[in-house]
Parts: C-alpha cells; sequence; structure tokens
C-alpha cells in the first residue's frame, strides 16, 4: 500500500520481500472501518468486491456483544469480508502496475543511515549487496528488523494467559442453522455466524465464509498448550470445555491452504519512535495488539496512506517544515485508540463471572444511542480527529464521499462556489480543484490521504485566508 501510494505520488520505491509467493497464513478473514472507504476512492474496493461500492453495515460487534449499528443516524462502519491473501495479491498487482519494483526473495539484514541517504544490507538470491536510497520505511511486520536495526524500542505487554485456537473444519449440514446461517448446536442453541460467542468458560466464534470454508475458533484461559501439535481433534475438546456440550466437527474438506492455529497469549506494544532519521515505521512494525475485531489493516493501511504523501512531498521538495513529523502526530493516536479498544474486548470476554457482570452493565450502557455511536466510531476509526488548527466539523475527520476525484492519490480542493479556483491556482501541481456535490458543503480542501484540512459550509462565505494558511500549511509554498 505504502509503495502504492508512494507511486501515485510520483517516486520510485522498490519492495524488498523474503517472500517469493503468496503467504499461506490465515490472518485478516476481512477488513473494517475507514480503510475501507479510503480503498474505494483510490478505486481498490471494486477490486476486491467485484465492483459493488461500500455501504455500512447494519450489524458488527465489540467485545462479543453484537451491535445493531443500522439504527444509528450516522453508521461509520463498513467492512468488507475478504482473505488477506487476497488483499495483498490486489495490492501487489496494483503496485507492478505503478511500476513499483519488488524483489522477491530478498531480506532486509543491515542499516545505515548517511547524511542524505540509507545504506540497506540486502540478502538476495545471487548473495548480498548494497541498496542506497533516500528513506527506508519498515513495513516488516510485528518483529521488524528495521524497528530492531534501528534502535527503536518496542514498549508495551505480554499476556500468556489465554491460548486461541482456530482452525478450518467441516460441519454437518444438520448443524447449519438455515435462518441465521449459525451454528446450531443440539442441547445448546444456536451461535451466530461472524459473532464471538462468550460463555464463562471462554470464547467461540463460527464463521461460515462464502467461499465455502468454514472457521471456528475457541479461546480460554483454562486449557493450555500442550507440546503436542494442534489439531482439531484438540479444537472439539476445547469447544465441548467452553460449550459444555460436544459439537461433531471435523476436519476440512478441499484443497487447502487450511487454517490450523493455536496461539498463546498475545503483545500489545507500539513502537517508542516512529521515525528514526530517515528511517520510518508502518503497519504491525510500528504497533501490535490483539486481532480481536480486526482492526490491524484499518491501522496499518491508513498509516500508509498518511506516510506516503509526505515523504513523496519530502522527496520531491515541496513539503513544508515539519509535513514529516506529522506522520507521528497524527497516527500514534490511532494505534493508541486501537490498542486501548483491543485491550478493552479482551478482558469483556475474558471468563469468570465477574466478567458477566461487568458486561452486564456494559451491555445496558450500550442501549444508550450515544454510546452505540461512540462504539461505532471507535471500530471505524473515526473517534478522533487529526489537529489541524482549522475550524469546522468536518476538519481533522475523513471526508464525506467524494467519488471518484481521489483514484490518482491526489489532493483535491471540493470547490461548489465556483470561485476558489483561482485561491488554489499557485498550487494546481499539487491541488486539484474539483465540484462535488455534498451536503452542506460549499467547499473543503481534501489531502492525499482522504482527511479535511479546511471546509467552509454552505451558507456562509468561505474564508479565502484561512484557505491560503491550510493550503500553505499542508502544500507548501504557493
Ligand atoms: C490470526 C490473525 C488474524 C487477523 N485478523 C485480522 C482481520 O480480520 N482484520 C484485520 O484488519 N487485521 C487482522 N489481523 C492483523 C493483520 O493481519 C496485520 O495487521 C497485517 O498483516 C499487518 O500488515 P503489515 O504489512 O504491517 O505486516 P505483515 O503483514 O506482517 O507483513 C510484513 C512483511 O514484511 C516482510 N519481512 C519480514 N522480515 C523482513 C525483512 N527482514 N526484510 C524485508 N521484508 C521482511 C514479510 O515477509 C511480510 O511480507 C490479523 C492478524 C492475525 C495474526
Amino acid at each position: 500500500m505504502t509503495a502504492c501510494e508512494l507511486a501515485l505520488a510520483g517516486v520510485r520505491p522498490v519492495v524488498i520481500e523474503p517472500r517469493t509467493g503468496p503467504s499461506t497464513e490465515q490472518r485478516a478473514n476481512g477488513m473494517v472501518g475507514q480503510v475501507v472507504r479510503l480503498l474505494d476512492r483510490r478505486g481498490l474496493y471494486e477490486r476486491l468486491s467485484g465492483g459493488a461500492h461500500p455501504a455500512p453495515v447494519e450489524h458488527f460487534m465489540f467485545a462479543a456483544f453484537p451491535l445493531p449499528f443500522g439504527r444509528l443516524e450516522h453508521n461509520p462502519v463498513h467492512t468488507i469480508l475478504v482473505p488477506q491473501q487476497r488483499i495483498e495479491a490486489m495490492l501487489a498487482e496494483r503496485a507492478r502496475e505503478l511500476g513499483v519494483e519488488i524483489r522477491g526473495g530478498h531480506t532486509l539484514t543491515g542499516l545505515a543511515q548517511k547524511d542524505d541517504m540509507v545504506v540497506a544490507e540486502i540478502n538476495g538470491p545471487d548473495g548480498s549487496y548494497s541498496l542506497e536510497s533516500a528513506f527506508l520505511i519498515g513495513a516488516d511486520g510485528g518483529r521488524s528488523v528495521t524497528r530492531k536495526l534501528s534502535g527503536i524500542d518496542f514498549p508495551g505487554v505480554t499476556t500468556d494467559k489465554t491460548v486461541s485456537r482456530a482452525a478450518h473444519v467441516s460441519v454437518p449440514d444438520s448443524l447449519r442453522d438455515p435462518i441465521s446461517g449459525g451454528l446450531r448446536i443440539p442441547a445448546y442453541g444456536v451461535i451466530p455466524p461472524f459473532l464471538h460467542h462468550r460463555t464463562e468458560r471462554g470464547l467461540v466464534s463460527f464463521a461460515p465464509f462464502p467461499d465455502g470454508r468454514t472457521l471456528i475458533s475457541a479461546s480460554t484461559t483454562s486449557r493450555p498448550a500442550g507440546e503436542e501439535p494442534f489439531s482439531v481433534d484438540e479444537l472439539r475438546d476445547v469447544l465441548e470445555y467452553v460449550l459444555g456440550v460436544p459439537v461433531p466437527i471435523g476436519p476440512p474438506a478441499g484443497d487447502g491452504p487450511h487454517m490450523l492455529r493455536r496461539t498463546v497469549g498475545g503483545n500489545t506494544r507500539i513502537a517508542d519512535r516512529y521515525r528514526d532519521g530517515r528511517v520510518l515505521l508502518v503497519g504491525d512494525a510500528a504497533h501490535v495488539h490483539s486481532a480481536i475485531g480486526g482492526p490491524g489493516l484499518n491501522l496499518g493501511l491508513q498509516d500508509a496512506v498518511n506516510l506516503a504523501w509526505k515523504l513523496a512531498a519530502t522527496v520531491r521538495g515541496w513539503a513544508p517544515d515539519g509535513l514529516l513529523d506529522t506522520y507521528e502526530i497524527e497516527r500514534r493516536p490511532a494505534a493508541e485508540r486501537v490498542t486501548m479498544q483491543t485491550q478493552a474486548q479482551s478482558v469483556l470476554v475474558g471468563p469468570g463471572p465477574e466478567v458477566t457482570a461487568l458486561r452486564v452493565l456494559f451491555g445496558e450502557l450500550l442501549e444508550e444511542p450515544a454510546v452505540l455511536q461512540r462504539v461505532a466510531d471507535l471500530i471505524a476509526g473515526a473517534d478522533f480527529r487529526y489537529d489541524m488548527g482549522a475550524p469546522g466539523p468536518w476538519v481533522g475527520r475523513f471526508s464525506p464521499d467524494l467519488g471518484d476525484v481521489q483514484r490518482q492519490g491526489r489532493a483535491v480542493l471540493v470547490d461548489n462556489t465556483g470561485r476558489l479556483a483561482g485561491v488554489a491556482a499557485p498550487w494546481s501541481d499539487r491541488v486539484d480543484v474539483v465540484g462535488v456535490p455534498v451536503d452542506g458543503v460549499a467547499a473543503m480542501l481534501v489531502r492525499p490521504d482522504g482527511y479535511v484540512a479546511w471546509a467552509a459550509a454552505t451558507g456562509g462565505e468561505p474564508d479565502v485566508a484561512a484557505l491560503e494558511t491550510a493550503l500553505t500549511r499542508w502544500f507548501g509554498a504557493a
């Protein structure tokens, strides 16, 4: 994603990637939050959805509470159910179309910073070599070599109590509830699909994916991981423990790769710094947290898009002073919100009667529309705004839908007054002027990452001086 955005912004990145083919690891099953709208803005959502545009979802979950977001007046929660391998394949294809060089089979092993460049040591199929570049971005995951080589600390907590088990399985047709799509367990009831289901002994989920695969997961603190390799039989035993009744699941049918994963505990950590000179971190390299609720790609892909245009501006020489520093200023709070909410969810789905009591109270609070809205905004990543120093309800937030005008990753001035093109003309190499009808909006300056830097409501005179200030602040001198 970072490479695609850099290429759109006129910079030529090289991607160093140890893998030579698609990952066989089963990770994300989908994305949730503003990233879905962001991908749509670039025309990338359509590649995953087969043509459709995203709409807010009626239901989602938080800490195993099914939440009726369809009731909200302003529902910010968008999702797409698609496995991470497809997301990665789509982004790799997009990067290649944009001319990005992807070096598969190459691994970063060392780096040194000089005044005007980074020298990366790389191990490739033909041996080791050095690569000089203006900047180096560590998008190399939670165990980031870039972060370690740069001496950036990764403070946070490790928990080792909960054992999570997940596997693709086969389920007898008689257990599939035709009405809800859930799992109908004799002498127990129906476990709804794609929602966490908590008991006082643990957490279960049942996910019958559209591609025919069925994923069941169970986590608990009371069944430690043994030495033996994890198996569907072990998952069946743990399911029986958590639910109190047997569930006759079997090994999956059909071709793999199939998920068969047992993880003990987890990490919640945020990098001490997102930047060390000419080295920057994005995605899991900068933060790790529980996967509960699936917030990882919303966080990481928005990091990528926030960083890329600022870094491109720096490389191309038009970045105003301090622009690159706003990457961490804006994105660290996003990571802090995600680590907070995943830790909160992990506690709320924990075992025991005290947690049940807490859930009763939390469930009552969720009946309040304002609380439901707050949780919806939290899940979407829309619960905080970037400090952009301009007034109004839109500034610092992801902009309302603007159709196709940001497919090329450019900043836009939405001018529905017909009078502001002249004001933005000195920035025409950096900012496009477009007309897009948006409710209540006379004009709006939207950065390449989709966030609003200045706006004027209909019914008043746009503050031209404030617009010029915003243009200069984000896009440099006229
Ligand atoms: C079980 C599980 C379920 C999840 N479910 C969801 C979900 O439903 N929704 C969601 O949004 N998120 C989910 N996540 C989180 C999501 O998978 C991560 O947030 C995401 O993969 C992070 O992307 P990344 O590119 O930062 O890091 P990674 O995906 O880890 O990619 C890092 C890349 O760096 C490469 N690399 C490693 N070392 C080097 C080196 N030395 N040199 C060069 N390259 C290197 C790796 O090969 C890899 O390609 C889940 C995670 C897990 C583990």
